[in-house]
């Protein structure tokens, strides 16, 4: 381990000096970055699951706006997708964000589950070339909040599969969750929502390659989240763990456990 730490110094400083040049609120050109932020939601849709106390799309907006303020203030030029309790298609929400240059996508949802006790922060891209912002703003919004680290997901959302920018859905927490959702009532608690998703967003160039490990990150650069790749599950391997899943229990008492984001896999069209 030693041997390496040499290079892979000097690979974490290149890395970091990298970045500088990519996380302002200018893009290279001198332009500046814009970022469109999408509220879950919306009019009708109220996001969540049926009977679900706290509405999904009221906590959106909010954060939503919160997140406008603070990237505003930082210098950059922000979009909302929709700025009122309205329903937005999910096409207009990807048309809006494809007609910017120089944008990034951040759709902001909270998840919802049968399971009460279902909870935590998951943050999704699709793209590749989102995988930095993704890694970004979990690591700011896991680590800034109480709830559990749900981990960086790769899911075909159709938000993010239809966005031709880095593109990140994250979800905030859990609101069939007691817990989480008393948390998210709290206005404070949702400007540090926003706030942590506003830092990753400053902060997505410098999150460090896969190949200069966390060991040797600088202070400021934010390792690589691992993450799921939820794109590849196929037909037959789900029936393959739902099979294992009864020899073990008979009474296929796992697929009662998962959350509605994991069920909903299957029918990615639909907005999280
Ligand atoms: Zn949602």
């Amino acid at each position: 381990m030693r041997r390496n730490f040499v290079p892979l110094l000097a690979a974490g400083l290149l890395t970091s000096f990298l970045a500088c040049s990519s996380y302002a609120a200018k893009s290279s050109d001198g332009s500046p970055t814009t970022v469109v932020i999408d509220a879950g939601h919306g009019g009708y849709d109220r996001g969540g699951i049926p009977g679900q106390r706290v509405s999904e799309k009221d906590m959106t907006l909010d954060v939503a706006r919160r997140l406008r303020s603070i990237l505003s203030a930082s210098g950059y030029r922000v979009v909302m997708t929709r700025d009122s309790d309205v329903f937005v298609p999910l096409g207009t929400r990807t048309g809006i964000a494809n007609s910017y240059r120089n944008a990034i996508f951040v759709s902001v949802h909270f998840n919802s589950a049968t399971r009460r006790s279902a909870s935590g922060i998951e943050t999704y891209f699709y793209n590749r070339d989102s995988l930095s912002l993704a890694s970004a703003i979990h690591h700011y919004v896991a680590g800034g909040s109480p709830s559990e680290n749900r981990g960086v997901r790769r899911r075909g959302y159709f938000v993010l599969r239809r966005t031709n920018m880095p593109s990140v859905l994250v979800e905030c927490g859990f609101l069939t969750n007691p817990t989480e959702a008393s948390y998210v009532q709290n206005a404070s608690y949702r400007q540090k929502l926003a706030e942590e998703i506003a830092a990753g967003v400053r902060s997505r160039g410098s999150v460090a390659s896969s190949r200069s490990t966390t060991r040797v990150a600088t202070a400021e650069s934010i390792p690589l989240q691992p993450y799921i790749d939820q794109t590849r599950v196929t037909k037959s391997k789900k029936s393959r763990s739902k099979r294992s899943a009864k020899k073990s229990s008979r009474k296929k008492k796992s697929s009662s456990k998962r959350s509605t984001s994991e069920a909903r896999a299957a029918s990615s069209d639909r907005e999280a």
